[in-house]
C-alpha cells in the first residue's frame, strides 16, 4: 500500500505554532452539563490567561449519539456564557474542518500509516459495534495481529469488513504526565488493543482526539479526569507516530455527592436546566470556575470574579485532583450577589417576564415590582409566588393581623383601617412617599407606632405576611381604587 506521504508532510506544515492553542471539544449531545461547562471554560481561561488560541471543535464521530439540533446547543451555549472561540466550524480558522466527520478522509490516512509503521492493524473479527466503542471487548491474543500482508490484502480485495486496531506493545510499561494528577504508569499488558477506525470508516474519539490534537496544534488538552485512563494509549499513539505530547489537564469530576458524579441521566440539573430554574449565566460561571479551582495568595478569600479576572488570575496551579461537590445553596449565594450587582433596570428586564408569569393586569407596573424584588430573591423562578397578590387578592385568614412585634390586634387594626380608609379615599395625589407619609402622619397623631397602622394596611392590601415592600409601596403599585377596595375587604373580614 503506497502511501503519499506528500500529503502527511502537508499537514505537518500548516500546523500552528509558537502559542498556547486549547480547544474545547464537546459531542453533540443536545445539553451541556455542569462538568463540561466547567471544561469549556477552563479551557478557554487557560487559552485566554496566555494570551493563545481557543479552538471549537465538534466531536460528532459517534453517529449513534446524533441529536436533532445539539450543535446549536454549543454555540447558544458558549455564546451565552462569553467563551468565545477564534477558530471553529462557523468561523473557519487554518487547519479546517473543526468537525470531525468532515475530516474522516485524514483520519483514514493517518490509521494506514500506523498500519505501516507497525503500530496498527486490520482485524476482521466478527464483534459488535458496541464492543468496539466501550473498549470492553475482551480480545484474548488476536490472531489478526500477526496476519501476513498477503493474507490482509486478500481480505481487504475480497471487500471483507474491517476495523484497525491499535498495536499495544505487550511488554514493558507506558508513563505519561498529567499537569494536575502527576505521572502515572501502566503495564502495558493491562490496555487494550482498542479500536481506532470501525466497521464504517469513522474513527473512534479514542483515534481522533490524538490526530486532530496533534494536526490542530493543540499545546493543553483540557478534558474531564474520565479520559485519564485512556491517556496512556493515546500517548503511544503520539509515541507511534513520533509526536510531541501535548499538556495534559484533567479535571477532577463535578459530584452530585460524595460518591456519585453529576448526571443529566439521574437528573442533576445541566446549564439549560439551571438557567430554566431561575440562574443568570454569570452567576453560574462564577461558581463553576470554583469548582475544581480556588484562587491563592492574595486574592485566595476572594469569591466573585467576572470572566476577565478570571482569565487574568487561572492557573494550572489551583486547580485541583479531588472531586468537587455541586452545592446548590452555595451557587443561590452566587445567584443572589449577581441579582443585587445588577444595575436596576438591567433587573427589571430579567425580572419582567417572571412577574408576568402571574402579575397580567397591564396597570400594574412590573418595573416597580422589580425594584421592590431586587434585594429580596435569590433566583428568578422565586418572583411568581411573592408577586402572585399584585394581580389577585388571595384568601387569607384574619389571624394575619394579628403581629406582636407590630403590638397589632385585630381591635386596633379595625381602628386603623377605619381611619386610614377615609383618609385615602379623599387623596389627591398617589405616590409612594405621599402615601407613606399619610400613614405615618396618622400614627403620630394617634400617638401610636408606625407599624400599628403599617401592619394592618399591608395585610389588607396583600393578604400575605410576607410581602416585597410595605405597606405603602404596595399600595401605590395596586393603585388608588384597588387598594381602597382590598383595605375595605379586610374590614369586612375584621368585622363580621
Ligand atoms: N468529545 C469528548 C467529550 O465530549 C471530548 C473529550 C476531550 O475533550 O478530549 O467528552
Amino acid at each position: 500500500m503506497g502511501l503519499d506521504m506528500k500529503y502527511f508532510q502537508e499537514m505537518e506544515e500548516k500546523i500552528p505554532k509558537g502559542k498556547v492553542r486549547t480547544r474545547f471539544a464537546p459531542s453533540p449531545t443536545g445539553y451541556m452539563h455542569v462538568g463540561n461547562l466547567r471544561t469549556a471554560l477552563y479551557t478557554w481561561l487557560i487559552a485566554r490567561h496566555a494570551g493563545g488560541t481557543f479552538i471549537l471543535r465538534i466531536e460528532d464521530t459517534d453517529q449513534t449519539r446524533q441529536v436533532e439540533g445539539a450543535t446549536e446547543v454549543i454555540y447558544r451555549t458558549m455564546a451565552e456564557c462569553g467563551l468565545d472561540h477564534d477558530e471553529g466550524p462557523d468561523v473557519g480558522g487554518p487547519v479546517a474542518p473543526y468537525i470531525q466527520t468532515e475530516r474522516r478522509d485524514t483520519y483514514g490516512k493517518y490509521a494506514q500509516l500506523l498500519v505501516e509503521k507497525g503500530h496498527a492493524y486490520y482485524c476482521f473479527c466478527e464483534k459488535t459495534e458496541s464492543e468496539e466503542d466501550s473498549g470492553d471487548f475482551n480480545r484474548g491474543p488476536d490472531p489478526c495481529r500477526s496476519l501476513s500482508p498477503e493474507a490482509i490484502q486478500a481480505k481487504l480485495d475480497a471487500g471483507a469488513p474491517y476495523v484497525i486496531r491499535q498495536k499495544i506493545p505487550q511488554e514493558g510499561t507506558t508513563t505519561f504526565h498529567d499537569a494536575i494528577f502527576g505521572d502515572i504508569t501502566v503495564e502495558n499488558k493491562t490496555l487494550d488493543d482498542q479500536v481506532l477506525i470501525k466497521r464504517d470508516g469513522l474513527p473512534t474519539y479514542n483515534f481522533a482526539n490524538v490526530v486532530d490534537d496533534h494536526l490542530m496544534g493543540i499545546t493543553h488538552v483540557v478534558r474531564g479526569s474520565e479520559y485519564l485512563s485512556s491517556a496512556p494509549k493515546y500517548d503511544l499513539l503520539y509515541q507511534a507516530f513520533g509526536w510531541d505530547v501535548p499538556t495534559y489537564v484533567h479535571c477532577s469530576p463535578v459530584m452530585r455527592d460524595a460518591q456519585n458524579k453529576m448526571s443529566k441521566r439521574h437528573g442533576d440539573p445541566s446549564y439549560e436546566d439551571l438557567k430554566d430554574q431561575g440562574y443568570l449565566t454569570q452567576a453560574i460561571l462564577n461558581y463553576v470556575a470554583l469548582l475544581g479551582w480556588s484562587p491563592r495568595g492574595e486574592i485566595a478569600e476572594q469569591e466573585i470574579f467576572t470572566l476577565e479576572e478570571l482569565a487574568k488570575v487561572f492557573d494550572l496551579a489551583g486547580m485541583s485532583k479531588s472531586p468537587a461537590i455541586f452545592d446548590i445553596e452555595k451557587l443561590n449565594h452566587f445567584n443572589a450577589h449577581y441579582l443585587r450587582a445588577m444595575e436596576p433596570d438591567q433587573f427589571a428586564k430579567v425580572a419582567e417576564p417572571y412577574i408576568r408569569q402571574v402579575v397580567t393586569n397591564p396597570d400594574i407596573d412590573a418595573a416597580e415590582i422589580a425594584a421592590l424584588l431586587q434585594a429580596r430573591c435569590e433566583k428568578l423562578t422565586e418572583i411568581p409566588e411573592k408577586v402572585d397578590f399584585f394581580q389577585e387578592l388571595p384568601e387569607y385568614d384574619k389571624d394575619l393581623f394579628v403581629n406582636k412585634k407590630s403590638k397589632s390586634t385585630e381591635a386596633s387594626s379595625i381602628d386603623a383601617l377605619e381611619l386610614v380608609i377615609p383618609m385615602l379615599e379623599l387623596s389627591t395625589s398617589w405616590n409612594t412617599e405621599y402615601i407613606h407619609g399619610s400613614l405615618t402622619g396618622l400614627a403620630e397623631g394617634l400617638g401610636v407606632k408606625n407599624a400599628r397602622i403599617l401592619w394592618p394596611v399591608r395585610i389588607a392590601a396583600a393578604g400575605k405576611a410576607v410581602t416585597p415592600g410595605g405597606a405603602a409601596e404596595i399600595c401605590h403599585i395596586l393603585g388608588k381604587e384597588e387598594t381602597v377596595r382590598r383595605l375595605k375587604l379586610g374590614l369586612e373580614k375584621l368585622t363580621h
